[in-house]
This record gives structure tokens, sequence and C-alpha cells, in this order.
């Protein structure tokens, strides 16, 4: 019987390959290398750079809720961006979503560009400049959506079709709404890239990264260019994000219904003009009256964590102008609508009812 439902891919993902002893949780393999059983022989195992079981297992577990045949999990989600962009020479173009992780432009703007590949910004929300922005050498558009950290939207399937018929990549970064609420592969993406040191793993405990892929050709490059760099995931870690894995789909359920709550409160404060909440996930970004306020709020709230980062059972709130956004430009910043009255919250699973107090005592 194949299990399709989240909820069930979410506890029972995929097992163990080498488990005969009947336990129910992935064990840690913590081991570099492999013995040969014999002279050109290999127990599917040799070195763990490679491939462990214990990675494997996860990377198969993120094929299945993503829905693709192939995963690779990275020690960060920058990792797993840094082995993808070595799909591209010198000479090519790559279009992303103008409102990205912060992290991602300062690669693209840093290391991408150093190294001969065009990196060009828009939003991808809107089809027609898209597809004005198409060059000979366009290799791949990157998209976020929901964008971060102003919630913008992009239709996946819409830019698909533009990217099939120029022979492009479609990637999106499936982080903020993760396979629960968006499978990016079914709607006609070629790569799904994840920092899965947030909602994946789900405890801000560790850093992880993944990329997934449904297209053979890709995931023997992909592969080629993991094994060959080396930014792969440690035994351990892997092992955290099964286990963070098991209770996903709840998590997202509890997180999705304690935002919206927390959206439509914020809707009616005063000193807020403004709220941005995509529906689904714990994503909520908000613009405070004046920036005394957006700093009285990030000083002030107890249960709600000053933290960077997003994605965990604990509630976090950021200053993306300070923190996750601090190296995009300035220009690019405010005109994208990042100034010094936003804040970014992402809900975790606590009692809306006393997340919302911790607010209400800071925006009165
Ligand atoms: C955090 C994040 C990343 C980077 O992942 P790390 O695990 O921090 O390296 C990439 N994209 C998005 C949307 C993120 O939130």
């Amino acid at each position: 019987m194949s299990i399709k439902r989240i909820n069930t891919l979410c506890v029972h993902g995929e097992k163990d390959n080498n488990n005969s002893t009947g336990a129910i949780t992935v064990p840690v393999y913590q081991s570099a290398t492999f013995a040969h059983p014999g002279v050109g022989q290999t127990t599917g195992y040799d070195y763990s750079r490679l491939q462990n079981p214990t990675r494997e297992a996860l990377e198969k577990t993120i094929a299945l809720l993503e829905n693709g045949t192939d995963a690779m999990a990275f020690s960060t989600g920058m990792a797993a961006m840094a082995v993808l962009c070595e799909l591209f020479s010198p000479g090519d173009q790559i279009i992303a979503t103008n409102d990205l992780y912060g992290g991602s432009v300062r690669f693209l703007n840093n290391v991408v560009k150093k190294n001969g590949v065009a990196v060009d910004y828009l939003d991808t929300g809107d089809i027609e400049s898209l597809k004005k922005k198409i060059l000979p050498n366009t290799k791949a558009v990157l998209v976020e959506t929901p964008s971060n950290p102003m919630m913008q939207l992009t239709d996946i399937a819409a830019v698909s079709v533009v990217c099939k018929e120029k022979n492009i990549l479609l990637i999106v970064d499936n982080t903020f709404l993760t396979p629960v609420y968006q499978k990016p592969l079914e709607l006609g993406a070629d790569i799904v890239l994840h920092s899965g040191t947030k909602y994946l793993g789900g405890h801000n405990d560790t850093l992880a990264g993944f990329l997934v892929t449904n297209n053979i050709e890709l995931s023997e490059k992909l592969r080629f260019l993991c094994k060959t760099i080396g930014a792969c995931l440690a035994p351990w870690d892997c092992y955290l994000i099964l286990r963070g894995i098991k209770t996903l789909a709840i998590r997202m359920e509890r997180i999705t219904d304690n935002a919206r709550k927390i959206a439509r409160w914020l809707g009616s404060r005063s000193k807020v003009r403004s709220v941005r909440y995509a529906g689904e996930s714990g994503m909520i970004s908000f613009e405070t009256d004046t920036a005394e306020t957006a700093r009285k709020v990030l000083s002030g709230v107890r249960i709600i964590l000053y933290a960077e980062s997003l994605g965990g059972v604990e509630s976090l709130i950021t200053y993306p102008i300070l923190q996750t956004h601090a190296d995009v430009p300035e220009d690019a910043r405010e005109s994208l609508g990042i100034n010094d009255r936003l804040l970014r919250l992402s809900v975790g699973i606590e009692d809306v009812d006393d997340l919302i107090a911790d607010l209400e005592a800071v925006l009165e």
C-alpha cells in the first residue's frame, strides 16, 4: 500500500533499509565509513559524504513529502543553495523573486555574481514582466512564495508554463509553506529548496537544508555536486529532522490556527498599520505606526522571543531591517517596504490567547 496522505507520511515516512531489529525509530548511524564485504563489493554505503543510512532515510522521507523522486540533505539551507547554484556557469542568467530571504540575496549578489552568473530580480507574481526579462542565456527562475518578509504570492503553475516553454529551470524555495500546504513539483517546478532549519525540523535545535527534484537527470547532476562539494547533513542532525517531521503536519495545523487568529487581531489594533499574512502557515509581517512602537514590541514581548529564524514551536519575532534583510541594498529594501516599522512574526504552537496577551501588553 502506498501512503499518500500527509499526516500519515509525516509519521511513517520512509523506513530504515537496514532494520532487522524492529526499531520504530531510524537509528543514528554515526559512522564516517563502511567496510566492504569483498573486493569491489559494497553494502550500499561506502563513505558518509556519499551516503549514510540515517541521511538516506531522511532524504527518502523528504522526497515522499514533496512528491519528488530524489531529495538531498545539506548542513544548512544556504549550503543547499550553494550546491544548487553550481548548476550554472559564467554567462548564465538567473531571475529571482525580488523579495527573497536576505541570506539568499546576499549569496546571489556576492557569490553567484562573482562567479560570472547574472542575477536579476523582479516580482515573479507578475507573469508579463517575467516574460519580458527572459533572455537567451536565462537558465533558471528562482521563486519564493509567499515571499520573505512581504508575503507576495507567485503562481507557481503559471510561471512553470513560461519556464517549460523556454526550457528554463523553475526552482521554488518552499520553506514558508512546507509540503503540508504547497507541493511545487506537482505545480510544475523542477527543484524545491528548503531550509530544514525552520518548519521541517520545527524545534529550533538544528540547521538543515534540502533540494528535491522529480527529474532523473537533475538528480544525477545534483548528487554529483553533493558528493563533490561535501556540504552534507551529519547523521545526528538527520535524526533530529526526522524526529521533527513526525509532528510536522500537526504543528502546521496548530500554527496556522494560531496565526489566523493573531493576524485578525493585529488588523484590529490602532498601532498596526498593515498586516501581511498568506492565510496558511505561521509567518506574519506587520507594520506598526512608528519605529518606536516597533522597538517597544521587540524589547517588550515576554513569551514571544526576539530572535532570528522561524518555523519552530516557539513564537519568534524579528526586525528584518536589522536582521534577515540587513545585507539587502537599502534602495531595494525601501522599494519593497522593508522599513524600520516592519516586524516579522513566526507564530508557534503556544496557547494563542497567551500570545495575543503578550502582544497586547506592548501594543497598547
Ligand atoms: C532560513 C532560510 C533560508 C536559509 O536557510 P539556513 O538553514 O538558515 O541556511 C533560505 N530560505 C528561506 C526562505 C529561509 O527562511
